[in-house]
């Protein structure tokens, strides 16, 4: 069985990119560029909870370093690099590649490469934590607490398909083969939407990527800003997957879903051009959503015109407490 140095010298020792210290010593180092700050994040993976035993290795070291690289993507900052922890239950090498190659490839898009982490074995589950390093200037940052009233509330790309997929495979949902093969895509592998993140920065007042739910994650906006918020449901980006589901199904994937990897993002309504401009550069659809109101809440408008009553609270890991 290979060592933890050989796991660690086969799988995860690249190059390191010019100037920085990579794999092998007690750390890294990497040039900071003048007059920026680094922004710096962390999310951990743990099997069972996010992401199933057996899923796809590559898809996996794909998601890993993807839900990372769309926290930089919601600061406006530009990665720089990133940290890999692993605590594994053996050494499965054809898995190691996989995961490996997932992770590399995406790292290579977005010029985020690997340079350092820490390797254990766990006793049973495996555990990945991904720490990304990226640098923006401080007045450019796209913070939660920006929002200004009179603002237009923005999403990139389109809502629900994660959520549908991971419900039909979660068994909440009757087995939907077509359906599945529709949406598992935007579950497995979310694109980060980092060169959108770096086209608003210094242009949007905030931004969030949605991984718990456009409601809950919007709803952080409001708060760290002491605004609120009124939307318009029909105006919602919805995946073209989500054809012919029910209604209330459609509107919990929708308000409700998580894991999207989407940016939510508001700006002045004056810019409204510059954002569609910025995003038709980057390639990636933005859809007006709504406004920021000086009325703190969020208010979701139906096809009536009327505020929906209960709106799906998205995902929390410790409901109630
Ligand atoms: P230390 O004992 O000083 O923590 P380690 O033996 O854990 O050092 O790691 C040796 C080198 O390998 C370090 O540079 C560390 O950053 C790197 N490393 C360990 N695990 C990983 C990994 N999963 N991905 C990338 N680099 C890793
Ligand atoms: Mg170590």
């Amino acid at each position: 069985m290979p060592s933890e140095f050989d796991v660690i010298a086969r799988y995860f020792t690249r190059p390191a990119p010019n100037g920085t210290l990579g794999v092998g010593d007690d750390c890294a180092l990497f040039p900071v560029p003048a007059g920026m700050q680094i922004a710096t994040s962390k999310d951990l993976l743990i099997e069972g909870r996010h992401f199933y035993p057996d899923v796809d290795p590559e898809a996996l070291g794909h998601k890993a370093l993807a839900v990372n690289l769309s926290d930089l993507a919601a600061m406006g900052a530009k990665p720089i690099g990133c940290l890999l922890g692993l605590a594994l239950p053996g050494v499965d090498e054809p898995w190691l590649a996989a995961f490996a190659r997932g992770f590399h490839a995406l790292a290579d898009t977005h010029g985020c490469a690997l340079i350092g982490g820490d390797t254990t074995r766990s006793s049973r589950d495996l555990t990945i934590s991904v720490t990304v390093f990226g640098a923006v200037a401080a007045q450019h940052a796209l913070r939660r607490d920006g929002a200004r009233v009179g603002d237009h509330v923005w999403v990139s790309g389109a809502l629900g398909a994660a959520d549908i997929a991971y419900r039909l495979l979660d068994g909440q949902l009757p087995a939907d083969e077509e359906r599945l093969a529709a949406t598992r895509r935007a579950l497995e592998w979310p694109m980060p939407r980092v060169e959108l993140g770096l086209a608003l920065a210094g242009l949007a007042h905030a931004a969030i990527d949605i991984s718990d739910g456009l409601v809950q994650d919007l709803g952080h906006v409001l708060s760290a800003s002491r605004v609120g918020a009124q939307l318009q449901f029909d105006a919602l980006p919805v995946a073209a997957a989500l054809q012919g589901l029910d209604h209330d199904t459609r509107i919990r994937a929708v308000l409700g879903g998580g894991d999207v990897y989407e940016l939510c993002f508001t700006a002045a309504a004056e810019n409204e051009d510059r954002i569609r401009q910025a995003a038709a550069n980057v390639g990636v659809p933005v859809t007006r959503i709504g406004h920021v109101t000086e009325a703190s809440g969020l208010q979701v408008l139906a096809s009536d015109g009327r505020p929906m009553a209960a709106l799906p609270r998205g995902f929390d890991h410790f409901p109630g407490s």
